[in-house]
């Protein structure tokens, strides 16, 4: 018999992977939870039936979501991370030498304890010393805290649910005060393609909140469309004049210095959207 797991993207369109295995389903407080062992990308972490994350390619996305800010800040020590349960992101955070804290604030610790039981790629760096986990919601978190980030990564889940306030303008006002003087932030922000009004939107909202915002895009297999947007606010630094050639050395399986650069280049449907 075949098994298959579709994720319903609307009422027109789905994509299907053929799985080995459901490894685990539960209901958590704040959504529905699975991990599914799919033939084409491995173990995949299922939330409200939408994929968040493959063992096969999430290098993509979290090394893109984690690198691309902090090359752009020269000396990040405090970084907060929003979201991003499974791990992977925490993981590419600490590789940079410089940072000396990471706090990472994630509301539903069952999605930490489930990664930490079937994704241990992702969620190996929990027990890092410059980790401390956070369970709670981190919109509550960022209006809390003022003037103590360098970088902030917002990796949610879409915006439904309790992800729905970290794509509103009020959250992008109090991330300002929440990050330094000198700080950044970037967030995950859907599909290009087919969400290019939200990301339009984002744009526009955080630029005329930090001065500086700039959409940038990588190639991720199991997100719809495969193109994924990345929003980047900033206080001061602009990651098109960031010394990428000097970035430390650590090891890396998609970023470079030339994929820093031109990740931020729109073809040109895009470019007509996006500033
Ligand atoms: N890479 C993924 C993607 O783009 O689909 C996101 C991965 S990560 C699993 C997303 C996490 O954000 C989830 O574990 C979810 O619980 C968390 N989350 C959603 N809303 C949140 C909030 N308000 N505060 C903190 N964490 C939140």
């Amino acid at each position: 018999m075949e098994l298959w797991y579709t994720e319903k993207q609307n009422d027109n369109l789905a994509l299907s992977y053929r799985v080995r295995e459901t490894l685990h389903v539960e209901q958590t407080p704040f959504q529905h939870l699975a991990v599914l062992d799919t033939i084409p990308f491995g173990r995949m972490l299922v939330l409200d039936g939408i994929v968040q994350t493959a063992v096969v390619d999430e290098f993509i996305y979290h090394e893109m979501i984690a690198h691309v800010p902090l090359n752009t800040h020269p000396a990040p020590r405090r970084v907060l991370i929003i979201g991003g349960g499974d791990g992977g992101t925490l993981r590419e955070v600490v590789k940079h030498p410089g940072v000396e804290k990471v706090t990472q604030v994630e509301i539903d610790a069952r999605v930490i304890e489930v990664s930490r039981q079937f994704l241990p790629e992702l969620s190996c760096s929990f027990d890092d010393p410059k980790a401390e986990v956070v369970i709670g919601d981190g919109i509550k978190y960022v209006a809390e805290h003022r003037d103590t980030f360098d970088v902030v990564i917002i990796d949610s889940t879409d915006p439904v649910g309790p992800a729905v306030g970290l794509f509103s303008r009020e959250f992008y006002t109090s991330l300002y005060a929440c990050l330094r003087e000198d700080g950044l932030f970037v967030a995950q922000t859907e599909s290009p393609y087919f969400h290019s009004d939200l990301v339009a939107r984002i744009q526009n909202d955080v630029g005329e909140i930090f001065g500086l915002a700039r959409v940038y895009w990588a190639c991720i297999p199991t997100y719809p469309g495969g193109m994924w947007s990345f929003t980047l606010g900033s206080k001061k630094y602009d990651p098109l004049d960031a010394p990428v050639e000097r970035m430390p050395a650590y090891p890396t399986r998609y970023y470079t210095p030339a994929v820093h650069r031109a990740c931020f280049a729109m073809p040109r449907f895009l470019e007509e959207r996006f500033k």
